[in-house]
């Protein structure tokens, strides 16, 4: 029997290795934490239908609640956008732990083995093939080796050139984070449950204030790494506007990172494959990567089902990454396009397009399933359009920046669009360095 190991337990690792073990591969997750100290002590946000890309029921109802639309304000604070998405829509808000608890005893099971407590080093490889990984508890071989390790995976970074994956992530391309959950200090009815604030002080970065009934969720998320005392004094001045915002640190308060960039240029070599924060899968201006990393577990699945001789090649394996990309990846290649433009917006900008009517409720009713640009400006009419184009074009350095993001979007998707449907060693190679010339044009 064929032998595949996930090296870490990232949520797309865990959900192939349910749905292999459910059609009985020998699949084995190897994880660096103890199994109950899975994930983070925080809630995340995503699609309700995300559990059946890995065919996994729905957990208990009393383990989730539906998410609040969000208000987003720019730089000054002055117009909040409040989302629209209908009741029915919304995603769910739940425990990481309690996600990772219900994944695992599914993925369980079905017949998923998992090692825990036992870092992952590195990769072998012979030649040009990856045959196992280093672990703690000495090596692993393996005729598939599915990374799973999130953003920094040693999985990823270990593997030589000649497998064509570029583990370099890239400036501007990842969110440092730090996310803590305070007190709620005031009773006070509080309208906008949840703000999402961009460029807040005129520093580039977004952060949010999310006041639920006992206590207060604040990230502060910025392009470049900070320090507790400057995460204390962020949350300070947030307090001055947010009377909810207590000081009393209820939990969380950890420093971590979120892949915020177009998915990787190639994600697989001969004997591996990668998934999840490992293949930057988020949504690059929303840094969601769970149901994401689902549907692609699912997509990974059935590309190695139909690998019958089980050779798990780049060769077949190439399928993962063309349906990956045709389904998700070519829309957030785009979308970190426009990422990339708020690393360019100024904040006087950024304030233009939120108080003259440029940005509307319906532009940011984004969600997990925000897949690419078109889901965001479907709600907008000629009407809307014409606003948008007439508040623009009397700003020209705005405009200059416009067009140069809309440039570098149509050049983006039309080399997605030329992404070879077959292997062959070569073509791949050309589309992979076009692709990432294409994404390191710069925006100004
Ligand atoms: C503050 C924050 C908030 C977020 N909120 C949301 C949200 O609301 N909704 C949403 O959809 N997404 C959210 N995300 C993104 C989401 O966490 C990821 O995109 C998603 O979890 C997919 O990443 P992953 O599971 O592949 O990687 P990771 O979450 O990084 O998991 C990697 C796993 O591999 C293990 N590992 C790492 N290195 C090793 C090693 N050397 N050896 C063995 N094991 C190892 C880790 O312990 C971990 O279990 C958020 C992320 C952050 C940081």
């Amino acid at each position: 029997m064929k032998k595949i190991v996930v090296a870490g337990g990232g949520h797309g690792g865990i959900g192939v290795a349910s749905l292999l073990a459910s059609r009985g591969y020998d699949v084995t997750v190897y994880e660096r934490r103890a199994e109950n100290k899975m994930g983070y002590d925080w809630t995340d946000i995503f699609a309700p239908g995300a559990f059946a890309h890995i065919e996994m029921p729905m957990p208990d109802q009393s383990l989730y609640s539906y998410k609040e639309n969000m208000t987003f304000y720019g730089p000054s604070f002055h117009t909040g956008i409040r989302q629209n998405i209908p009741k029915d829509k919304l995603e769910i808000k739940m425990e990481r732990r309690d996600i990772y608890a219900h994944i695992i005893k599914c993925a369980k099971k079905n017949g998923a083995k998992f090692v825990f407590e036992c870092d992952v080093s590195g990769p072998i490889v012979l030649g040009n093939r990856v045959v196992g990984i280093h672990t703690a508890r000495g090596d692993v071989y393996a005729d598939l080796v599915i990374d799973a390790c999130g953003m920094d995976s040693p999985v990823k970074n270990g593997l030589p050139s000649v497998c064509g994956v570029n583990p370099d992530t890239g400036k501007n391309n990842q969110f440092y984070v730090y996310r803590a959950f305070y007190n709620r200090a005031s009773e006070e009815d509080v309208a906008d449950k949840y703000k999402v604030c961009l460029f807040a002080e005129r520093k580039l970065g977004i952060g949010w204030v999310a006041t639920e009934d006992s206590c207060t969720d604040l990230l502060i998320g910025r392009f470049e790494p900070f320090d507790l005392e400057e995460a204390e004094r962020t949350a300070n001045y947030y307090r001055k506007t947010n009377p909810s915002l207590g000081t009393e640190l209820q939990r969380g308060g950890q420093f971590v990172k979120i892949p915020v960039r177009q998915p990787l240029s190639k994600l697989v070599c001969d004997g591996y494959a990668a998934i999840g924060d490992a293949a930057y899968m988020t949504v690059p201006i929303i840094g969601s990567g769970i149901a994401n990393s689902f549907k692609a577990a699912g997509m990974l699945c059935e590309t190695i089902e139909n690998d019958v001789q089980g050779a798990y090649s780049a060769d077949t394996l190439w399928g993962y990454q063309v349906r990956y990309y045709r389904a998700l990846g070519a829309g957030f290649a785009m979308l970190a396009c426009v990422k990339e433009a708020l690393t360019v917006f100024t904040p006087d900008e950024l304030d233009f397009l939120f108080d003259s009517g440029v940005l509307t409720s319906s532009d940011l009713s984004i969600d997990a399933d925000t897949t690419d640009l078109l889901k965001i400006f479907k709600g907008n009419n000629l009407q809307s359009v014409k606003t948008k184009v007439f508040s623009v074009v009397k700003d020209k350095a705005l405009l200059k920046k416009i067009m140069a993001v809309s440039k570098k979007i149509a050049a983006v998707t039309s080399v997605c669009a030329a992404m070879p449907k077959k292997y062959a060693a070569g073509p791949v190679e050309k589309w992979v360095r076009s692709y990432e010339k294409v994404i390191n044009m710069r925006l100004v």
